[in-house]
């Protein structure tokens, strides 16, 4: 569809004989922000894997800035479409044995190819805009696992992605640390502007934060509609259920 930044029509992925998405359709548009929620197993995390080409999809059409993405895409033009949307994950996956700052100045400098000055530069604006600035010459180590999400945030930007996928960014944390990335989230929704698709059991957070709210279940898009529609004139039981124990 013209104007998504991110496309998906009737994409289908099994593993093995179980069918894990079966015919997700959505598009993200520039600036929005879409909630993926739904029960444990519904495919989130899978779906998000397939936009990235973590995971290639079986049918269906993929595609990112309009330009389709599947197995027979050749690999450098699938990694520098990979480069445009960028991926933050539950468990961080920092490198160790860097520092913050090299962390997120390695793929500007290997991939985007600045120069190390510009790359500082522009690691140190994102490190003061995730409150990070006095850390940057840390190890991840000796982190706390909010400042460590912070990090990750700050490294995605720094490819300047179309887009920002989150699968599940605050649920290996404390609710105080959970806090303080949400914020950094939501400064970069609403003053940023950032393109995020979120997958979060952060309920409060998306009904704040999202402009969509995508339900999952089963692997089908049960319901994608407009956030304040969702959570304030929402009929269907399941996802009254749902939205009732979490
Ligand atoms: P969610 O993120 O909503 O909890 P997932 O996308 O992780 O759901 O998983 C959806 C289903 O796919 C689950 O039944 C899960 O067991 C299965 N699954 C996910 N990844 C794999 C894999 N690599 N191999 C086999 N099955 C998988
Ligand atoms: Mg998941």
């Amino acid at each position: 569809m013209t104007g998504s930044l991110i496309h998906l029509h009737n994409v289908q992925k099994k593993f093995g004989h179980t069918t894990v998405l079966d015919g997700i359709s959505l598009d993200v548009r520039a600036g929005d922000v879409m909630a993926v929620i739904g029960p444990s197993g519904s495919g989130k995390s899978t779906l998000l894997r397939i936009v990235n080409q973590l995971e290639q999809h079986d049918a269906g059409l993929v595609a990112i800035n309009g330009e389709k993405i599947d197995a027979a895409t050749p690999r450098r033009q699938l990694a520098r479409i990979r480069t445009q949307v960028g991926m933050v994950f539950q468990g961080f996956h920092l490198w160790p044995n860097m520092s913050v700052l090299d962390n997120i100045t390695l793929a500007p400098r290997t991939i985007r190819g600045l120069s190390r000055e510009q790359a500082d530069a522009q690691a140190e604006q994102l490190l003061a805009r995730v409150g990070l600035s006095a850390q940057r010459d840390r190890r991840p180590e000796n982190l706390s696992g909010g400042q460590k999400q912070r990090v990750a945030i700050a490294r995605a930007l720094a490819m300047e992605p179309l887009a920002i996928l989150f699968d599940e960014p605050t649920s290996a944390l404390d609710p105080h640390l959970s806090n303080e990335v949400l914020e950094v989230m939501a400064d970069l929704a609403t003053t940023a502007g950032v393109t995020m698709m979120v997958v979060t059991h952060e309920i409060g957070f998306a009904r704040r934060i999202a402009n969509r709210t995508v339900y999952m279940q089963g692997g089908r898009i049960v319901q994608d509609a407009p956030t304040d529609t969702f959570f304030e004139h929402q009929q269907d039981p399941d996802i009254l259920k749902f939205l009732s124990h979490t």
